[in-house]
């Protein structure tokens, strides 16, 4: 299986360190609001990593974190932090905040047939782990206490310091705002641990004491402390969006490798944005679609979900109503394809060929993820005239189904029909071959009233429920 690591810049050959299990590590979401469905499909090629690992039988450990703490509103450590500022706008606490948007957050991943992971951590129930962590660091010599007394890592002292996202520190990129905060010796330095001391953050709500006194953890020390404590203090993989790539993925590899010395993670994944004709997906530019916005305009989850696998995730993925629709038509002929396969007979399969489909599709997802690709072999199959008896391609297909995740044998024609429906289709068929149309269409009604549409197809007649 290959993959392109943002590391070596490369796509490589995919080697686990341990024989019994795979870890993945994927940044979850910051709990202030529901995720809109830029968020969305990063999760949903998140998944299909995970799931193409399954496919190819890698034992797969998958953690999730859930910030609930220190996620300022610039990602650099200026501005609010977010969960304060939620427990604000809605008057609940910020306990309270972070409960109600989690089960949003799960039900939108369910909806979205995302598999999630084995381990779901919250920041604020790790924060002995964080604080133990900047201990190592700081023991190391790779910290120092502004005048506000925040705990800074000293990214000045960590050789290779921006290396991964390709930095240039000598110029900061113009473009990029950072503001250079007077308690900082470089303005890339990033806070590691708050102090309520700092007089900007006075008001912050959730607080515990530390070596360093009263505060709250900063926003990248709860992956490095969750990953290596569920996983190891190397393991195989990281993802998350492609803007993570010079901050949080940046200053999680510095303070992890600063605190072990050694080497964290050996592949990094990294999904392109989805973007809409305004440009960046922000609740401010008032673009903030969610999945209840899709489910509200008669789009299904799955739609989503296809539309995403039509896209590779490296590559951006421009979002319009009418490519929804298209990918809304397209899963529903295929998903109609299906039920025709699934209620038709015809010849016998030739072996040769099936092992040709599983190669095709295997070949694909092996690439890098090449969904696009696995998709174009799974239309093929269902399109396929002779070779391969209709029984033997629903079996492919649902093994397929388990790396597209797009539940292609849950049509309309799912579950038994009772033996009275049977046999009403069955009479409907004799008065059509007699010619007898009166009849065949009052046994067409009767079967409408019960909830069953008939439909003529060139491979004869299917059924499907209303
Ligand atoms: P957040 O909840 O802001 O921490 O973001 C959750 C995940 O969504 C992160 O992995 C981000 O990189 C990713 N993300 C944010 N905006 C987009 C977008 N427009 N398209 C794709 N992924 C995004
Ligand atoms: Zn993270």
């Amino acid at each position: 299986m290959k993959i392109y690591n943002t590391l070596s810049k490369k796509k490589e050959v995919f080697q686990p360190i341990n024989k019994n299990f795979t870890g993945l590590y994927t940044c979850g979401p910051t709990v202030y609001n529901y995720a809109h469905i830029g968020n969305l499909r990063t999760y949903i090629f998140e998944d299909i990593l995970k799931r193409v690992l399954l496919y190819n039988d890698y034992n797969v450990k998958h953690v999730m974190n859930i910030t609930d703490v220190g996620h300022l509103t610039s990602d650099e450590d200026e501005g609010e932090d977010k969960m304060d500022l939620a427990a604000k706008r809605e008057e609940k606490t910020p306990e309270q905040i972070a409960d109600f948007y989690i089960n949003a957050f799960r039900e939108d991943l369910s909806h979205l047939n995302i598999l999630g992971p084995e381990i779901w951590c919250k920041a604020t129930d790790h924060i002995s782990d964080m604080v133990k962590l900047i201990q190592r660091i700081e023991k190391n010599g790779y910290s120092y206490i502004g005048k506000n007394g925040n705990v800074y890592f000293d990214t000045g002292k960590f050789k290779n310091y921006g290396k991964f996202a390709g930095l240039d520190l000598e110029n900061l990129q113009s473009g990029v705002r950072i503001e250079i905060d007077e308690e900082k010796k470089h303005p890339r330095d990033f806070v590691l641990w708050f102090s309520t001391k700092g007089s900007k953050f006075k008001g912050h709500i959730l607080k515990w004491n530390s070596p360093w006194g009263e505060g709250w953890p900063g926003w990248h020390i709860e992956c490095s402390a969750m990953s290596m404590k569920y996983l190891g203090e190397s393991f195989d993989i990281h993802c998350g969006g492609i803007d993570h790539i010079p901050i949080h993925h940046t200053n999680e590899i510095a303070q992890s490798e600063a605190a072990t010395g050694r080497k964290w993670v050996n592949y990094w994944l990294h999904g392109e944005f989805l973007i809409m004709k305004q440009g960046k997906m922000a609740k401010s530019a008032g673009n903030f679609v969610t999945l209840k916005t899709l489910i509200k305009q008669n789009y299904g989850p799955l739609d989503f979900r296809y539309m995403c696998l039509n896209t590779h995730y490296r590559k951006k993925l421009n979002f319009d109503w009418e490519g929804l629709k298209s990918s809304q038509n397209a899963l529903s002929t295929l998903k109609e394809n299906i039920r025709i396969l699934e209620q038709s007979d015809n010849g016998g399969t030739n072996p040769k060929k099936t092992v040709d489909y599983k190669e095709n599709f295997l070949e694909a997802v092996n690439d890098d993820l090449n969904m696009p690709k696995a998709l174009e072999v799974v239309w093929k199959l269902v399109r396929e005239e002779k070779n391969i008896a209709n029984r033997d391609k629903l079996k492919i297909l649902e093994k397929f189904d388990k790396v597209l995740g797009l539940d292609l044998r849950k049509t309309e024609t799912a579950g038994e029909i009772s033996p009275e429906i049977t046999d009403l289709i069955n009479k409907r068929e004799e008065y059509r071959k007699q010619k007898n149309w009166a009849k065949a269409d009052e046994m067409r009604d009767k079967l409408l009233e019960k909830g069953i549409v008939l439909q003529d197809t060139a491979h004869g007649v299917i059924w499907k429920k209303k």
